[in-house]
């Protein structure tokens, strides 16, 4: 009986250690308006924003993320989607969830590649969860950044290497990768909004900015661990889908491992403005699962 309250004790003891060394410790709070979302992260640069939590969450338990605040932004009124004064487009809040984007009618009507590329994503339970802000945050799904026990990676731990460049490589890219990555960007909305022009707002501390889509996400470089142009202490608030009559006749194809549920090998989104002979006037196309940025 003592024996076994030791080794409990002991055991206890290992796990104890076990958590102080592989738990973050970080602050959580809730902001309830964007101003004081952006206040509240400013002056933490490893602060992070907790929307669906359906990417962050899943990176925390691995030990990828290892944020020192997450500030819950799912109270801000952020959740709409609105038509533009002048017939200038849409703006759609950021913290709109995915399946909500994918079925309004807005969307199906005026901008049906948007609404495929949405339900072609994750599985139900993930739409209803995931938000607009954070599909275009999502990170890299390659195998090697995902497991911390694995040492090269230089978007996970700058300067460490790169497991994929000779490793096990399918999913990665094919345009313009760099010495230092080759990761591809996962999300099928941003092959979407790339093709339609979209432009996502942002809000800091100096007030709001627009990032075209196309300049939104990063291609590696020398600076893999920076996935996009946004600042620590900006927040993404909306996402502007400019007017576009020929985006009625567009589409999203994917082709993936499993229909179900898989990212991208590669995927297609084209948009088609077709006179009366059926020729082509214009077209908007952007590819997906090939790079890390529609640029
Ligand atoms: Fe890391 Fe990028 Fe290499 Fe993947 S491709 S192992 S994310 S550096």
């Amino acid at each position: 009986m003592l024996s076994g309250l030791a080794a409990q004790t002991a055991s206890l003891c290992s796990i104890a250690a076990l958590c102080e060394i592989f738990m973050n410790p970080f602050t959580y709070s809730r902001a309830t308006d964007v101003d004081q979302a952006v206040a509240e992260v400013s002056g933490k640069p490893h602060g992070k924003f907790l929307g669906g939590g359906t990417n962050l969450i899943d990176l925390m338990k691995m030990g990828v993320e290892t944020p020192e605040a997450l500030i819950d932004i799912n109270r801000l009124p952020l959740a709409q989607i609105e038509e533009l004064p002048g017939g200038k487009g849409v703006r759609i809040g950021a913290m709109m969830r995915n399946s909500d984007l994918a079925e309004h009618d807005l969307i199906k009507s005026r901008y049906p590649v948007l609404s495929e590329a949405l339900l072609s994503g994750a599985s139900p339970q993930l739409r209803n969860m995931a938000t607009v802000g954070g599909n275009l945050l999502q990170r890299t799904r390659c195998y090697y950044f995902y497991d911390p026990a694995f040492p090269a990676c230089n978007k996970r731990k700058p300067g460490s290497g790169c497991g994929a460049i000779e490793g096990f490589n399918r999913i990665h890219a094919i345009l313009g990768q760099s010495e230092q990555c080759i990761a591809t960007h996962p999300s099928d909305m941003c092959v979407a909004l790339a093709a339609l022009d979209a432009i996502v707002r942002v809000r800091g501390p100096k007030g709001e900015r627009e990032i075209p889509m196309t300049d939104f996400h990063r291609l590696p470089g020398d600076t893999p661990e920076r996935d996009t142009n946004l600042q620590p202490d900006e927040l993404i608030i909306a996402v502007d889908l400019p007017a576009m009559p020929f985006a009625t006749r567009s589409h999203y194809l994917k082709v993936r491992d499993r229909a179900s549920y898989a990212f991208a090998l590669v995927s297609v989104a084209a948009a088609l403005d077709l006179d009366s002979n059926k020729t082509i006037k214009a077209a908007r196309v952007a590819l997906g699962g090939v790079a890390h940025t529609g640029r």
